[in-house]
C-alpha cells in the first residue's frame, strides 16, 4: 500500500450503505467538499433527506445536491456561514421549514489558517475558533432546540436527534505550527462531551469523529507527491490514506439508531495514527 501508486488511487473498500435512515432529515455543515460532501451523499444512500450548507461554491454545491438526490430523496444547497449567529438562525428556520423537521446534524464545516506560533495573527487565531467551534455551538444550538420541541417520533428513531461533531486527531494529538487549529479540536471535544451529558435525559445522542488523515484539499500538500505521501504513511500504521467516504461510513452508522447506545463518545476514523506509530519498533 505505501507505494506512489497509492498517491492517487483509494485502496478503500467501495461498499453499498444500508438504507438506515429512511425518513429522516439532516443538516451536513461544509457540504460542498471532502469529507462534508462524501458524509451528505452517503446519508442521502442511506436514505435521508439531506441540507447540504455551504459558504462558498456554487458549483461544487449544486453538484452534491445531484449526488444525494441521485439515491431518491430530497436534497437543498443552502449558503450560510456557521461562524455567524443570524445566518446560522436562519438556516436552520428555512431547512426546518422545507423539510418539516430536522432528525440529524453533521458539524463538519472546519478550515486552516496555520502559522508558526509567534507569527500568528490574530485575525488567524479567531477566524479558525470562530468557524471550527463556535459554528458546531451555534448549529448545535439550533439542532437541539429543534430536537427538545419535537421529541421523539418512534417510527422515524429511538432518538429525539442525533449531533455528530467533526474533531480530528488533534483533539488528541498536538500540533505545532497549528495551534489554532489544535485547540479549535480539544474545544470540540468537551463541547461534544458537555452536550452529550446535558441531552442525553432527552434522548438526545451527541457524537464526534476523529479523522486522522483524509484525502482532502485540506491537506493537499500532506499526500499529494509520492515524497510526501511516503512521509505520511510513517504516521499511519494501517499504510493507506483514508478517503472521506471512510469518515462517511461511521457517520452514517454514528446518525443512525444502529449505534444508539453510543453516547458522547469519539470515533476515530485515522488507520491508527493515535496509536503513537513510532513506538511501533520499540520506542
Ligand atoms: P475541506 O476544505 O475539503 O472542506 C471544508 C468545508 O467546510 C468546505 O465545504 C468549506 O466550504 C466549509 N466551510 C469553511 N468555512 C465555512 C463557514 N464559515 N461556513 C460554512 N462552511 C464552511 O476540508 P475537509 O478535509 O473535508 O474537512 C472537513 C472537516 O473535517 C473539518 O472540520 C476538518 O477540520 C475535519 N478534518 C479533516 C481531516 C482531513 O485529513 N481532511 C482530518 C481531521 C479532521
Amino acid at each position: 500500500m505505501n507505494t506512489p501508486a497509492a498517491v492517487a488511487h483509494s485502496t478503500a473498500p467501495s461498499l453499498a450503505i444500508p438504507k438506515t435512515l429512511k425518513g429522516q432529515k439532516a443538516l451536513v455543515t461544509g457540504a460542498n467538499s471532502g469529507i462534508g460532501m462524501a458524509v451528505a451523499a452517503a446519508l442521502g444512500e442511506a436514505g435521508a433527506d439531506v441540507a447540504a450548507n455551504y459558504v462558498d461554491g456554487d458549483e461544487a454545491a449544486a453538484k452534491v445536491v445531484e449526488a444525494i438526490r441521485a439515491h431518491g430523496v430530497q436534497a437543498i444547497a443552502y449558503k450560510a456561514d456557521v461562524s455567524s449567529e443570524e445566518q446560522v438562525a436562519t438556516m436552520f428556520r428555512d431547512v426546518i421549514e422545507r423539510f418539516g423537521t430536522l432528525d440529524i446534524l453533521i458539524n463538519n464545516a472546519g478550515l486552516q489558517r496555520d502559522s508558526a506560533f509567534h507569527a500568528m495573527t490574530l485575525a488567524q487565531w479567531n477566524t479558525v475558533l470562530n468557524v471550527n467551534l463556535t459554528g458546531q455551538f451555534l448549529c448545535a444550538r439550533a439542532a437541539v432546540a429543534e430536537f427538545l420541541r419535537r421529541g421523539v417520533v418512534p417510527e422515524v428513531s429511538c432518538a429525539a436527534g442525533k449531533i455528530i461533531c467533526m474533531s480530528s486527531v488533534h483533539q488528541e494529538i498536538p500540533w505545532a505550527g497549528h495551534a489554532n487549529y489544535a485547540t479549535s479540536k480539544g474545544g470540540i471535544k468537551l463541547l461534544m462531551e458537555s452536550l452529550a451529558q446535558e441531552m442525553a435525559p432527552h434522548r438526545i445522542r451527541v457524537n464526534a469523529i476523529a479523522p486522522g488523515a483524509i484525502r482532502t484539499p485540506i491537506n493537499t500538500a500532506a499526500w499529494n507527491t509520492p515524497e510526501a505521501y511516503k512521509r505520511l504513511m510513517t504516521l499511519v500504521p494501517y499504510g493507506r490514506i483514508g478517503e472521506p467516504e471512510d469518515v462517511a461510513r461511521a457517520a452514517v452508522w454514528l446518525a443512525s439508531d444502529l449505534s444508539d447506545y453510543v453516547v458522547g463518545t469519539t470515533v476515530f476514523v485515522d488507520g491508527g495514527m493515535t496509536l503513537y506509530p513510532g513506538f511501533a519498533t520499540g520506542g
